[in-house]
């Protein structure tokens, strides 16, 4: 007994395409992303000043390090995070405004998280 495979040859082809776009939504959302970094520094500065550190280990204390690194993450990740259609700034409103980036624009409505992959 023979067992054949009956996938014509445009089928392939089409397999791949759909596990790229599977990969694709396995991916965060970058709104939610950001709030996750978010959570991440604020539990990071919150460990760091409950816990009781000699000045010998300040700088490699892990808490530090953590804030440190999300901090400058969280920085890159807003300056970049800007709507395809109107181009505004979606964290960084004006130099003392910020704001959670959602998944539409606050100015257009634009669908964001959809676009940026
Ligand atoms: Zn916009």
């Amino acid at each position: 007994m023979k067992i054949e495979t009956n996938l014509p040859p445009a089928s392939a082809t089409h397999v791949g395409g759909v596990m790229c776009s599977g990969e694709r939504e396995v991916k965060l959302k970058p709104s939610v992303q950001f709030k996750i970094y978010l959570g991440l520094l604020v539990l990071s500065i919150g460990g760091y000043q409950f816990q009781h550190t000699s000045i010998d280990d300040f700088f490699v204390n892990p808490f530090y390090i953590g804030s440190m690194v999300l901090g400058i993450l969280l920085v890159i990740k807003a300056l970049g995070y800007t709507c395809q259609k109107c181009c505004r700034n979606q964290v960084i409103e004006g130099f003392y405004k910020y704001r959670l980036p959602s998944s539409n624009c606050y100015n257009c409505g634009h669908d964001i998280d959809k676009n940026s992959t």
